[in-house]
């Protein structure tokens, strides 16, 4: 799995990209449409019950004024006549008023100035119940039944009943979105507060899952949706995350045993190589120096021999940490190259500098003192180390190349007595003596 693998991760949501946002915005769309069609609807019967009002209405008004508006035809009186036809007039609802008395000649006729608005809607609803008529009927002495006196004729005023639609077709409406309103807020938030909110909880928790360790993630506790799709969306997540967790662990598990060395704890040889490469084609690419310190336990097959592997492994797993302990760059790196034989990569150090690592790993071990009474040169453990240095300024200067000079320079330390560093290709240093 590659370690620079890091997920796109797009936590920030906008307002109205959330599914708050969306849910609103749905519902309002929604529910303004239904409340149009429910308010056309609302229009359309209230529609048929403004013209039985209105009819109800003109006929009262004209049984109101009957008997009156036919003592005026029967008196032949025009006063009594305009009197009753003010009466209507002043109403408002009424733009034409007409009365006759029984040989059809006007007695008296009102009609409103103003011309109606033309209006195609007004006219489909309501140009069929604007005109009434009645005749008018007197009692007269020496007849049974009341005699016909003369005809009054109505014309509803279009701009008042207009005037009357809007207004309540205005207040429908009103009412339609009022409660669209109202339904989006119910929905939005109910629905917000039984699943929007476990969904955004859940969201929040994903978004500061941490990569490296996504078994630690803040598991959201949804109490409402143990049961329901939610909450095993909840433990999926979490057994998914889990699983996830145990891989990276094993995957690391598996990375450091293979760069590992299983007696010492420290760099095996797979691991020194790539270290080795890596740091030779930093050093190119910066122009600095690296050095190697090729070092071999002196008589460890006497030691072996005499004290048992058990005790050599000792020895060596000693050996290893006073080897690392000695390192103090974090950069340096001790690895056990086979055997008893380990290699420090030193980074960024020139030939004096892996000197003087390479004394003070010989004092060190001076200082730890781990006897070897069957050393023909020493009574304590020695070392004898190979240095070499380089500065790589090409790709034809190859890291191998410089192992090589540590390894031939260790073999001339082991010829030249052993406890000794070799640095260049003639002189040695010697161990400190006991
Ligand atoms: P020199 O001073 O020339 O280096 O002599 P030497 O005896 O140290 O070198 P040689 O190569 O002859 O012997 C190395 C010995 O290291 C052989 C083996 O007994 C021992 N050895 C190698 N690997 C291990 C190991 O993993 N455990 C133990 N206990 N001993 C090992
Ligand atoms: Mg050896
Ligand atoms: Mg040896």
């Amino acid at each position: 799995m590659n370690d620079n693998y890091r997920p796109q991760r797009h936590h920030t949501v906008s307002r109205w990209h959330g599914i708050t946002g969306k849910q609103a915005i749905l519902t309002l769309i929604i529910a303004g449409v239904v409340s149009i069609l429910a308010g056309l609807t609302e229009l359309a019967l209230d529609v048929r019950s403004m013209r039985d009002e209105i009819q109800d209405r003109t006929h009262q008004l004209l049984e109101l004024v009957d008997g009156t508006a036919a003592e005026a035809a029967f008196q032949l009186n025009p006063s009594l006549a305009e009197q009753v036809a003010d009466g209507l007039f002043d109403e408002g609802s009424i733009s034409e008023v007409e009365l006759r008395d029984d040989f059809d000649r006007v007695m008296v006729r009102r009609e409103q100035r103003q011309a109606p608005e033309a209006n195609w809607l007004l006219d489909a609803l309501f140009a069929d119940m604007l005109h009434y008529s009645g005749t008018l009927e007197y009692d007269m002495d020496g007849y049974a039944e009341p005699q016909p006196v003369g005809e009054i004729e109505v014309r509803l005023s279009m701009n008042s009943l207009g005037e009357t639609f809007f207004k309540r077709s205005a207040l429908i409406f009103s009412l339609s979105v009022v409660k669209a309103f109202a339904i989006t807020l119910l929905v939005v938030a109910t629905f917000h507060f039984l699943f929007t909110r476990s969904l955004l909880k859940l969201h929040a928790a994903i978004a500061v899952v941490d990569p490296k360790r996504p078994g630690n993630w803040p598991k959201p506790k949804l109490q409402r949706h143990k049961r329901d799709e939610l909450g095993h969306l909840v433990e999926g997540i979490d057994d998914l995350l889990n699983a996830f967790q145990q891989g990276l662990e094993q995957r690391d598990h598996l990375r450091q045993i293979s760069t590992m060395d299983g007696l010492t704890g420290i760099a095996n040889r797979r691991h020194f190589d790539a270290y080795l490469n890596d740091e030779w084609r930093r050093a190119r690419r910066l122009g600095t120096a690296l050095s190697i310190l090729f070092i071999d336990i002196d008589h460890f097959k006497a030691y072996n021999d005499n004290y048992g592997h058990i005790h050599g492994d000792d020895c060596l797993r000693n050996v290893a940490l006073l080897l690392t302990d000695s390192l103090s760059r974090p950069a340096d790196l001790v690895a056990r190259y086979g055997g008893e034989e380990f290699v420090c990569v030193l980074p960024d150090t020139n030939l004096d500098g892996a000197v003087r690592v390479a004394e003070h790993i010989q004092e060190t071990m001076l200082a730890a003192g781990i006897p070897h009474a069957f050393s023909p040169t020493h009574h304590h453990i020695t070392l004898s180390i190979g240095v070499a240095s380089g500065m790589p300024t090409s790709e034809d200067d190859h890291a191998d190349d410089i192992l090589n000079y540590a390894d031939r320079r260790l073999y001339q330390a082991k010829a030249q007595g052993r406890n000794c560093i070799v640095s260049s290709d003639s002189a040695c240093i010697l161990g400190a003596e006991s």
